[in-house]
């Protein structure tokens, strides 16, 4: 029997419409609205394509939003001086601000990344936000790995005492994904229906050995390496929960990390790509966005 599709699609319009209550709520409070500023550098199709559609969702639920475009030429010095300048408020109040990935090569990522408040890095990449959390009181959490914590949530699947494993270690993704699976449960509220932690995790990567051994004990595998085709149907257990993170594009076409077809037959629920993981990825930065501008506001 196919496995069931989870519908990242739905669930982040579900997600947009109960956010789009609240920021109503924040906009009356406070007398503005919250506001996302996007740096875009350089001219890649990919990056352009996901900040359209990170304003586009803003849009939606009643953010504000601007992208700041800068030419692929830029310096570490000019992009660091540039979120120093936005988080200043030369580009008006910014909320949450996010510079756009991948950074040209001349870049050093990390600098940049470093040079955004922590109080408005509503992508989660900063070393204070990356160590709250580890210590498990998490502020701005990631947004991919947020959406498929949300994403194991809202299907039911239940993690605690579970075997998740996750394939790709980066910042952004796995690793973040692991702690927050890992984790103890929040004392408040009590959680309802599935935890979406306590799980036992395996976080695989580049030099991991035996990778099908490993992916087949999992109830959830996780891929994130975007690799086309990297998990076939023998690396899955019958029934698995398959969350295909990747996003790459063969012939023309937008495929995950997972041979989708075949695995399909063998797994319990599966993420298709596109529409899986991705949309919850853009919801999950609206709603670090509004938690943002609320951290503002009550700061006075
Ligand atoms: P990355 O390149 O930073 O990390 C890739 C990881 O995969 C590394 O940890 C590496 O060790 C591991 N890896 C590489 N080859 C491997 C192999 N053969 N076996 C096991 N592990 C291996 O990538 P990233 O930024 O984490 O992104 C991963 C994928 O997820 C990409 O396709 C990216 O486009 C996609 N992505 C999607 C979303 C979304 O919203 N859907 C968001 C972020 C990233």
């Amino acid at each position: 029997m196919a496995a069931e599709l989870l519908d990242g699609r739905s669930l982040a319009t579900r997600i947009e419409d109960g956010l789009r209550a609240e920021v109503g709520t924040y906009a009356t409070l406070f007398g503005r609205r919250p506001r996302l500023v996007v740096v875009l550098v350089g001219g890649m199709a990919a990056s352009a394509s996901y900040v359209k559609s990170k304003a586009a969702a803003a849009t939606r639920v009643g953010i504000d939003s601007e992208v700041v475009a800068v030419p692929g030429t830029a310096t570490t010095e000019e992009l660091v001086a540039l979120v120093t300048a936005i988080a200043r408020g030369d580009h008006g109040a910014a909320d949450g601000i996010l510079v756009q990935l991948p950074l040209p090569l001349q870049v050093d990522k990390t600098a940049v990344l470093d040079a955004v408040p922590p109080d408005r890095d509503v992508d989660g990449f900063h070393p204070e936000n990356a160590g709250l959390l580890s210590q498990g009181r998490p502020r701005f959490i990631p947004c991919t790995a947020a959406g498929v914590q949300r994403m194991l949530i809202d299907a039911g699947v239940e993690t605690a005492g579970r075997r998740v494993v996750i394939v790709g270690r980066s910042d952004i993704v796995g690793r973040p994904l692991a702690l927050l699976l890992s984790a103890k449960p929040p004392r408040a509220p009590a959680p309802v229906g599935a935890s979406g932690c306590d799980a036992t995790v395996t976080l695989c990567h580049s030099r991991s050995t035996d990778l099908p051994s490993l992916s087949r004990q999992a109830d959830v595998l996780v891929a994130a390496v975007g690799r086309p085709g990297l998990i076939t149907a023998d690396m899955v257990r019958p029934g698995a929960t398959v969350i295909d993170v990747g996003v790459n594009r063969v012939d023309g076409r937008l495929v995950g990390d997972v041979d989708f077809e075949p695995v399909r037959t063998i797994a319990g629920r599966i993420t298709p790509v596109p529409g899986g993981v991705g949309p919850l990825t853009v919801a999950m930065l609206l709603a670090n966005t509004l938690l943002a501008a609320e951290l503002r506001s009550r700061q006075g």
